[in-house]
């Protein structure tokens, strides 16, 4: 029987990651979130994404330069008794692999909507990565201090285009600059919007009861028109359903606008109620609850230079049961090895610090000396693997080529330790020593590169090659398999991990080659 300290460590943690569209309000929502947590003194302090000042989780003079976030990182801090967890997620899409994989490493997610527009592509996308695991999602509608769209459209829109109940828990009183506040629908209390006061965290005004005179003096002629309205929503939106929410088939909405800091901490409220404490994690053996005590965890993205200081490579672990102590052992289960883990770093908005102890549901780096990767799993000494860590097929190929033909052993070594960090991806052709990578976007090229410079002193050239998609191949039948390795081999090549890959040139050449030999599996992801 597990001890009550640790059960209450665990039931009171909260791990998430917003996901949203560029521009939506992901950095304006987790400032107002830092600010909420007292992890920062007043908003403006996390992100100056556009010029300004630099975020403390930016590490790379390139990212600087363009003003985005390329990297995540991890955010933890304290409400209401609970402790939560934020996830970062890169805002830019080319670095959507590493979105994805955080993805996996959450039991929950919010869903940012820009409400003057409304369900956007990326939302789309990143929706389908969380319906793979019937992620519990909550909703919260920004920029209500704008000309929105009418809020029924758009409830109507999350339910049509994402394909999930929507329940409002807070309806707007107006919008933009009739913007009169939020009220709860199943509190009955208004919470009213003061201008200008996105900054600092200062009192909030409430009104009990939509009937009461106040909340008639607020709306002044258009009462009796909001009553109705209200009544309407009711009448035709979905109810909250904790059981759906958890099973990710209804999203409880809220409105407000994170600029003002108005609304999100009645989000923040509801989440910290609602969301899921660590979930169960599926392994190739058996179920792990988050709730036992022996330690178990995965890595689900590894960083290298997050400050320029320390010039070491941090795998982000997932902790899935148990808990950390420093100094603790830990079983390395892909290679077999136990190892002393005595500098485990916990991160709070960028800061590394040392960790004593953590629990189910937190999310601890450990310095990598280039035996970590993506999807390992450590324990306390059973041999288990953590499944569903995806790798996906990269829409993007460039050969490389060296500058200076003599460095071929520092370009293989650092795009193999990049492959690794899934930076980028790479293959290695059977039939000539070519390298050729392969991304997701094309940023993570120029990232690629300017690390291959800077960090293994390797100048490199992208040249086009005939690649149009990459399938990994297995066969359950070894003697059909040797055959299509034989007959295949020009299209044949094997990536950083050391798994088989088949290079199509088109996808009509993919589609010919899946007829051909039906014994064979082309899969467009790979398990870690
Ligand atoms: P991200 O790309 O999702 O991280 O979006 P940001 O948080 O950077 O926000 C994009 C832009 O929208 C910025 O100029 C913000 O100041 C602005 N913004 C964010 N929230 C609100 C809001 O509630 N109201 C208004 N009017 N603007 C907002």
């Amino acid at each position: 029987m597990a001890n009550q300290h640790f059960l209450n460590e665990v039931n009171d943690r909260k791990t998430f990651a917003i996901i949203s569209h560029p521009d939506a309000g992901k950095t304006t929502i987790t400032e107002k979130l830092l600010l909420l947590g007292q992890l920062i003194q007043t908003a403006g302090s996390v992100k100056g994404r556009k010029g300004d000042k630099h975020a403390t989780s930016d590490w790379m003079a390139m990212e600087k330069q363009r003003g985005i976030s390329i990297t995540s990182s991890v955010m933890q801090f304290p409400y209401k008794d609970r402790t939560v967890n934020l996830l970062d997620t890169p805002g830019h899409e080319d670095f959507s692999e590493d979105t994805y994989r955080t993805l996996t490493a959450v039991d929950s997610v919010l869903m940012i909507i820009d409400g003057a527009k409304g369900v956007e592509d990326r939302t789309i996308k990143l929706m389908d990565v969380c319906r793979l695991r019937d992620t519990p999602i909550l909703t919260f509608i920004n920029k209500m201090d704008r000309d929105i769209r009418d809020p029924i459209e758009l409830l109507d829109e999350v339910e049509d285009v994402l394909k999930i109940a929507a329940a409002p828990i807070t309806w707007p009183i107006g919008m933009s600059d009739f913007f009169k506040g939020v009220y709860n629908l199943y509190t009955d209390t208004i919470h009213v919007f003061v201008r200008g006061r996105g900054h600092t965290l200062m009192d909030d005004i409430r009104i009990q009861g939509l009937q009461s005179d106040e909340a008639k003096t607020l709306l002044g002629d258009d009462w009796e028109a909001y009553v109705e309205e209200i009544d309407l929503v009711r009448g035709a939106s979905h109810e909250f359903d904790h059981a759906a929410y958890l099973a990710g088939e209804l999203t409880p909405v809220f409105f407000g606008t994170a600029l003002s800091n108005f609304g999100v901490r009645e989000m923040l409220d509801g989440f910290v109620e609602w969301a899921p404490s660590p979930i169960d994690r599926e392994t190739n053996s058996r179920m792990v609850s988050a709730v036992e005590e022996k330690f178990s965890g995965f890595i689900f993205k590894i960083q290298a230079n997050m400050d320029p200081k320390h010039r070491d490579r941090i795998a982000f672990m997932r902790v899935c049961s148990g808990t950390y102590s420093r100094g603790m052992k830990m079983r390395h289960c892909r290679i077999g090895k136990d190892i002393k883990v005595t500098d485990a770093v916990s991160f709070t908005a960028g800061d590394r610090e040392g960790v004593e102890e953590a629990f189910s549901g937190d999310i601890i780096g450990l310095h990598n000396h280039g035996t970590i990767q993506i999807g390992d799993t450590f324990t306390e000494g059973e041999d288990l693997k953590f499944t569903g860590i995806p790798h996906f097929a990269p829409e993007l190929y460039r050969r490389v080529r060296l500058k200076d033909p003599m460095k071929m052993k520092a370009l293989q070594k650092g795009l193999q330790q990049l492959s690794e960090e899934g930076s980028t991806q790479l293959f290695m052709p059977q039939r000539n020593n070519e390298l050729i990578v392969g991304a997701v976007g094309q940023l993570q090229f120029e990232v690629v590169a300017y690390r291959l410079q800077d960090e293994y002193k390797v100048e490199c050239i992208y040249e086009p090659v005939n690649v149009n998609t990459a399938r990994w191949v297995d066969c359950d039948d070894a003697k059909k398999f040797e055959e299509f390795k034989n007959k295949c081999r020009d299209n044949l090549a094997v990536d950083g991990g050391g798994h088989l890959t088949y290079l199509a040139p088109t996808r009509v050449n993919l589609m010919m080659a899946e007829e051909k030999w039906p014994q064979v599996r082309f899969r467009a992801t790979r398990e870690h």
